[in-house]
């Protein structure tokens, strides 16, 4: 292509192969002999179910989904989930827990709380989400109807490197960060949810996997569009489903699938998000807020603790081609996201332009 990209170390949305683009871009106006854009076709239509079909047993493959959990393809982003999860499972004993280790974390609570009684298991606000809890930091209520947490917390940098032993209790995780990043246990999870525009397709399609045992204990006034059975029971399609950002889900999960699963995905976001933290470790400009042993493979946060010097590394990041690499608008600095998308190459420039820019203004 003519065109020329750039690194895009924006938080979400964010980059995509650029070999799924091309493909999509080959099919626009015709899928594959159809005559019509997967935009254009209906949502009952045989070539849509079997784009559908094949994207739900490609993402079963890849994530390694039992049999025993359903997977859905819903609208509303992950915050639409931040009060399914409540409407869907506080029935079972009106209480919940909740792990908040950042922002996303605290929108999911404040949601809870409409709906039950909420138990803060752990919190690191006292030092600014900087860090992850331990195990044994954790209050856990055995009588929980489920314990929450956030994978990988988008914002501050950092990551559970760990799932939390809860007994008994099911486990709602918002991973819409860091999925398919590395190879992720899902028996031991009630609901995982994401929104698919940091590291799946484009914004518009939530995945969410859900045990089947969990179904069908939502609070009766649940909308039925919030109602996970209802869901389930119309395989997603209660109505129109978002099928083009279904449809780029599957391109992408053949990327995934063509590029060493989600085992190389790991191994590329490992050495990524190494090489920036390696060059961070090593600067005297610049450090990295989030602790070592909690830190994202996903989104490397760093800043010098000078606001202007920050502005104008984002500035000259922009100009060289590295965009959208300014921290959160709460927490400032600087942010490189690295999904599952960008290039190890893209890591590699922008820590050699992480070096020079320390040379010139040392
Ligand atoms: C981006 C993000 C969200 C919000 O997702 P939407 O799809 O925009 O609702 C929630 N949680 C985490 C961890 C995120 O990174």
């Amino acid at each position: 292509m003519a065109t020329k990209r750039v690194y895009n170390f924006s938080a979400g949305p964010s980059m995509l192969p650029l070999e799924v683009l091309e493909k999509a871009g080959s099919e626009i106006t015709s899928y594959r002999g159809s005559g019509q854009s997967v935009m254009e076709m209906s949502h009952r239509s045989k070539v849509f179910l079997s784009i559908f079909n094949k994207t739900k047993e490609d993402f079963a493959r890849l994530f390694a989904v039992p049999d025993d959990y359903e997977i859905l393809f819903l609208q509303g982003g992950a915050t639409l989930e931040f009060a399914a999860a409540p409407m869907n499972l506080m029935t079972r004993t009106g209480k919940a827990d909740y792990a908040i280790t950042g922002s996303f974390a605290d929108k999911a609570l404040k949601e809870a709380k409409k709906y039950g009684s909420v138990n803060i298991s752990a919190t690191t606000a006292g030092c600014n989400h900087t860090r992850i809890p331990s195990q044994s930091e954790l209050t856990l209520d055995p009588d929980a109807s489920y314990f929450y947490y956030c994978a990988n917390n988008t914002i501050e940098g950092t990551e559970w490197h760990y799932i939390p032993d809860t007994g008994r209790v099911p486990i709602v995780c918002d991973m819409s960060s860091n999925i398919m990043s590395y190879p992720v246990d899902v028996s031991k999870f009630g609901i995982i949810f994401a929104g698919a525009q940091k590291n799946l397709a484009p914004a518009g399609v939530t995945v969410v996997v859900i045990r089947k045992d969990l179904l069908g204990a939502a609070f009766p006034y649940t909308p039925v569009m919030l109602d996970l059975a209802a869901m389930v029971k119309d395989d997603s399609m209660h109505n129109t489903p978002p099928c083009w950002a279904i449809y780029m889900l599957g391109l992408v999960l053949e990327w995934v699938e063509e590029n060493g699963g989600v085992a190389n995905m790991e191994a590329n976001r490992n050495l990524r998000s190494s090489i920036i933290y390696d060059c961070i470790d090593n600067s005297k400009l610049f450090r990295c807020p989030a602790q070592k042993d909690a830190r994202s493979g996903m989104n490397v946060t760093f800043l010098s603790g000078n606001d202007e010097l920050d502005k104008k590394f984002i500035a000259e990041a922009q100009e060289a081609g590295f965009v959208n690499i300014g921290g959160h608008r709460s927490v400032g600095g600087m942010r490189a996201s690295m999904y599952n998308a960008m290039p190890i190459e893209g890591a590699e420039k922008l820590a050699d332009f992480i070096k020079s820019f320390e040379k010139r203004n040392a």
